[in-house]
């Protein structure tokens, strides 16, 4: 009989010990060198005969047992038998957990990456006509509208977004307070969260968000240089020297009251320090419990556009982040390195995406008016519209959607390694670049790839040395 492996991705432990990652299941097995001889040997893109193979093999009897066992795991089947049918989509409608609220389209700041690379605004021009800010009523009605659309969840989570979303501090306390109260009378709890540039964070409001267990999200760069280079104000002013006294004083007293974690979100661009020096700073100097890279979005004339080697060079800054990550992890400490802190998780959790993100699924978004977008990024798209906080969800758009943006449909996807993971990447920026958002992001694979696989590395050596730092990520 002709056997073929699945497709699957081969990585290596610590020493001796090797695994392989699933692309059908998603599950990450661990083999001794001999059982991955037998996986490197049927991993031939025409298959192999089996009779002809064991007639060759020293220990015939025992090279049998293996293939036998591989087989039973699903990691070898017959050349040309396909992976099972997946669901198209779960039962619709499917029970909203998180809504995004845009409370304002407007900024304070004008950073260069946001502002120049205006394609990347996907309601740039329709924004115009929308309201800058969220009234208070519209923000009640999200709240009604999300209590009412999350069926028996006993949790949800509102993320308020911007422009800069503390110009409307009025709406997130509106918003906040009228959730306790809907939450006390559904029986259901509320995870709040904010993505913020931290340059309105007074006291007051460190005060409001500290004391609701706000998880908060800080846009910022890294130390006064990576920072004034481009998050600056309309007149060329840094911002720098504003935030920095504002975010010692959020992390302090976020830790006076035990509050969740405050992460950093850096955006990458050409010439920046290097990502661990910048992970010592925003920890060490500044006391951010997490940090989170994400290379910038911009057209590659852009001086700042991660061009030629850029997207190698930061991958190779990853690893050693990584390294750093592993050591900790050896011994039991925690690691704020959230991108890979959260591809970890999704590997030792088996994550098998059929979607990229829960957009347009569990999450909507909802712009100043009231309108629902697939996420925060489509709020002020007409075109990407699937009803209002008012008139609720228009179903046949959302399911019509998500049955297009399934993973298996992209063709572009079918042979890669990293789909349970990827499903083809963000629908924003599909639609930014090839004008259709349930089309695959094929211009970032190498990147996304790289990325999957130093998670994969860097999940053996843990699994291989201390596996009970990973009992952490284990869902309840
Ligand atoms: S977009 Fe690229 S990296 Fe992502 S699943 Fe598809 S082929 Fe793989
Ligand atoms: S990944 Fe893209 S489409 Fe999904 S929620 Fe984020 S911005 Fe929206």
């Amino acid at each position: 009989m002709h056997l073929q492996t699945v497709l699957h991705r081969r990585v290596r432990g610590e020493g001796e010990q090797q695994f392989v990652y699933l692309a059908n299941s998603a599950a990450i097995l661990a083999l001794d060198a001999p059982t991955m001889g037998v996986v490197e040997a049927f991993a031939q893109e025409s298959g192999r005969d089996s009779r002809q193979w064991l007639a060759e093999q020293a220990e015939p009897e025992r090279a049998e047992e293996t293939l036998h066992d591989l087989i039973d795991l699903g990691v070898v089947r017959p050349v040309g038998e396909p992976d099972a049918p997946r669901a198209k989509l779960p039962p619709m409608p499917f029970p909203l957990a998180t809504l995004v609220l845009n409370v304002t389209n407007k900024c304070n700041l004008s950073c260069t990456y946001c502002y120049e690379y205006g394609d990347d605004k996907i309601g740039a021009g329709q924004g115009q006509n929308g309201k800058a800010r969220m009234d208070d009523k519209t923000a009640r009605d999200s709240i009604d509208f999300l209590m009412r659309s999350s069926g028996a969840r006993p949790q949800v989570s509102i993320t308020f977004f911007g422009g800069e979303t503390l110009l409307n501090f009025d709406a997130i306390r509106t918003a906040t307070e009228y959730a306790e109260q809907q939450a006390a009378q559904h029986g259901k709890r509320v995870h709040y969260s904010l993505t913020t540039n931290a340059t309105l964070l007074s006291d007051e409001i460190v005060d409001f968000l500290t004391q609701h267990r706000f998880g908060i999200t800080v846009s910022i760069d890294g130390g006064r240089q990576d920072q004034d280079r481009h998050r600056t104000y309309k007149s060329g002013k840094g911002s720098f020297d504003v935030i920095e006294p504002r975010i010692r004083h959020l992390v302090a007293q976020n830790r006076q009251r035990n509050g969740r974690a405050i992460g950093a979100r850096v955006t990458v661009t050409a010439g920046a320090t290097p990502v661990v020096e910048t992970y010592r700073y925003l920890t060490e100097e500044l006391g951010f419990d997490e940090v989170g890279f994400a290379p910038v979005t911009a057209s590659l004339e852009r001086d700042y556009a991660l061009g030629d080697g850029g997207y190698e060079r930061l991958l190779e800054e990853f690893a050693v982040l990584a390294d750093d990550y592993v050591a900790a992890a050896l011994n039991d400490r925690p690691h704020g390195f959230s991108n890979l802190g959260d591809l970890i998780r999704e590997l030792h959790q088996g994550v098998h995406k059929a979607h990229p993100c829960g957009a347009g699924l569990g999450l909507l978004g909802v712009s100043t008016e009231g309108e629902l977008g697939l996420c925060h990024r489509f709020v002020e798209s007409k075109s990407h519209s699937v009803g209002s906080v008012h008139d609720g969800i228009d179903e046949a758009v959302r399911t019509d959607f998500l049955e297009k943006a399934h993973v298996d449909n992209k063709t572009d996807c079918t042979q890669c390694f990293a789909k349970p993971l990827c499903a083809g990447g963000c629908y924003h920026e599909a639609h930014v670049r090839y004008g259709e958002a349930t089309r695959a992001n094929v211009h970032y694979c190498e990147w996304i790839r790289g990325f999957v696989d130093l998670g994969l590395r860097s999940y053996a050596r843990i699994q291989a040395t201390n596996p009970k730092f990973l009992l952490r990520f284990e869902q309840s």
